[in-house]
């Protein structure tokens, strides 16, 4: 599980990224945090992650306050928007990379490499290097890569933003059985409404910086907070 409580990021302009957020993450829980761009959505990820820091307010992860642990001891895997793979590494040292860096042993790291591929069905090109997969098979390395790490939380930042609508489509139905195979608590971030409307189990609406509204999808599309709310989601009247 996941907790903001009061999370407040200010990178020194006039108002904050992100201004007292208040939300939380259920085990097992896919909840999509949606605005438009620079609403702050990446900054609240980025913090969780470790990639920035609060600057008021406490971050929680299971039950432990994560505000001052690095980013490598923290229980969360983020997959990038633009992927961040490895251009010189093929497939299998790219998802295999993290946890060679933990030290776990080897016939571990090839056994969790081999499964996660055949989930995602990309086991066939596992010896390719990015430049030789679509934009598609190398999202799936990204997810492998997150994946292999059995993280407490995965972290997703806009992950099909460079696919095409077709492949996004099927990506997305894709991504919303995968979470439920592994049961993983996920916090997945992205400005589409279609996305947010068909993958979160709750939404997080964010408008420059501060929360609009938190709850189920057609709840939230029903019964809209505010007019903010209502335009993005585009609610009927
Ligand atoms: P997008 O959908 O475009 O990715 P976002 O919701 O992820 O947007 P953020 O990237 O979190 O938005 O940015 C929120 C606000 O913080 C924006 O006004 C942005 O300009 C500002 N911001 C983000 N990162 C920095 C930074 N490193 N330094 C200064 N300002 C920043
Ligand atoms: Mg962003």
């Amino acid at each position: 599980s996941v907790r903001f409580a009061k999370v407040t990021k200010s990178y020194g302009g006039a108002s904050p990224a992100v201004c007292d957020l208040t939300a939380s993450i259920d085990e097992g829980e896919l909840v999509v945090l949606v605005g438009p761009s620079g609403s702050g959505k990446s900054t609240a990820l980025r913090m969780l992650a470790g990639l920035e820091t609060p600057t008021a307010g406490e971050l929680f992860i299971g039950d432990a306050r994560v505000n001052d642990l690095p980013p490598a001891k923290r229980d969360v895997a983020m997959v990038f928007q633009d992927y961040a793979l490895f251009p010189h590494m093929t497939a299998r040292n790219n998802m295999a990379f993290g946890l060679k860096m933990q030290g776990t042993p080897r016939a571990e790291i090839a056994s969790r490499v081999e499964r996660a591929a055949s989930l995602l069905g990309i086991a066939e090109l596992l010896d390719r290097k990015p430049q030789q997969l679509s934009g598609g098979e190398q999202q799936r390395v990204a997810l492998g890569r997150a994946i292999v790490r059995r993280p407490a939380v995965f972290l997703l930042d806009e992950p099909l933003a460079n696919l095409d609508a077709q492949l996004r489509a099927g990506m997305r139905a894709e991504l919303a059985e995968l979470q439920r195979e592994l049961a993983a608590t996920m916090l997945y971030v992205t400005h589409d409404q279609v996305e947010a409307m068909t993958l979160g189990h709750r939404l997080v609406l964010l408008d420059r910086g501060v929360v609009q509204q938190i709850g189920p999808p057609m709840e939230v599309y029903r019964r809209p907070a505010n007019r903010f709310v209502a335009s993005f989601l585009g609610s009927p009247p």
